[in-house]
């Protein structure tokens, strides 16, 4: 696994419910890997701030918190993915979501004599999701999480990541409604593929619910790395 590390090779899955964490993670990660991070939210995100037919047709699943069709889905990551050059590794988040999205990733991956080395699975009860959702701010620039300060009560205007200070914003499949539905639709389409995954011997099962550095620790040690840099 070392190795592989080194060459910056490493085709990993960040698998989880919607708020685990798997967004802070991948940022982690990508301080300590020369690997990229393939969002499939943020590529639909970006799709929908440019106004693009994809996005359009996204728009009205994502608001209710439901999966966008594999049709449209699978054809943007595999497209993005195939971007990749052979020796540069990669960091999946939010994709797959569902059987038929892993199998898709699967074949894609073995015509190019590739497969998946590891699949870290951020493991977070649907309580403590539905409180960090409801307190989720996003930069509408480059996607940094934050939260609501607890005494104020109020969420941060502006990025302090990006140059020109992005916008934060509530994101529209963040409230009650939405959140719901996306965990009822992980549990029942997406939870399934960790099957998938178990079978091949690639899961790493990381509890989540912990502070931060506690998860990016476990997430290290999953990978063969330590936590000191
Ligand atoms: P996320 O940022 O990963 O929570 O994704 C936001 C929304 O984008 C989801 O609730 C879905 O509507 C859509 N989406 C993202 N990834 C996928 C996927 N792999 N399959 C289907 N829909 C997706």
């Amino acid at each position: 696994m070392t190795g592989a590390v080194a060459t910056g090779t490493l085709r990993l899955v960040l698998f989880g419910p919607p708020g685990a964490g798997k967004g802070t993670q991948a940022q982690l990660l990508k301080e300590r890997l020369p690997i990229d991070h393939i969002s499939s939210g943020d590529l639909f995100r970006h799709h929908l701030s440019n106004g693009t037919e994809l996005g359009e047709l996204a728009r009205e699943y994502m608001n209710r918190g439901a999966l966008v069709p594999d049709e449209v889905t699978i054809g943007m990551v595999l497209d993005r993915v195939a971007t990749m050059p052979d020796g540069r590794g990669f960091m999946l988040d939010g994709f797959p979501r569902n059987t038929n999205q892993a199998a898709a990733l699967d074949e894609a991956l073995a015509q190019r004599g590739q497969r998946i080395d590891r699949v870290l699975h951020i493991k977070v009860d649907d309580d403590e999701l539905i409180r960090r959702l409801s307190n989720r701010y996003i930069c509408r620039k480059c996607q940094k999480p934050f939260t609501r300060d607890p005494r104020s009560g109020e969420a941060p205007k502006r990025c302090d990541d990006c140059a020109d200070g992005g916008e934060i914003y509530q994101r529209d499949d963040d409230t009650a409604d939405a959140v719901a539905n996306r965990l009822a639709v992980y549990h029942e389409e997406t939870a399934p593929v960790l099957d998938f995954y178990r079978e091949g011997g690639i899961l790493a099962d990381i509890p989540g619910e912990a502070a931060v550095e506690t998860v990016n620790g476990l997430v290290l040690k999953a990978l063969g790395l330590t936590a000191e840099v």
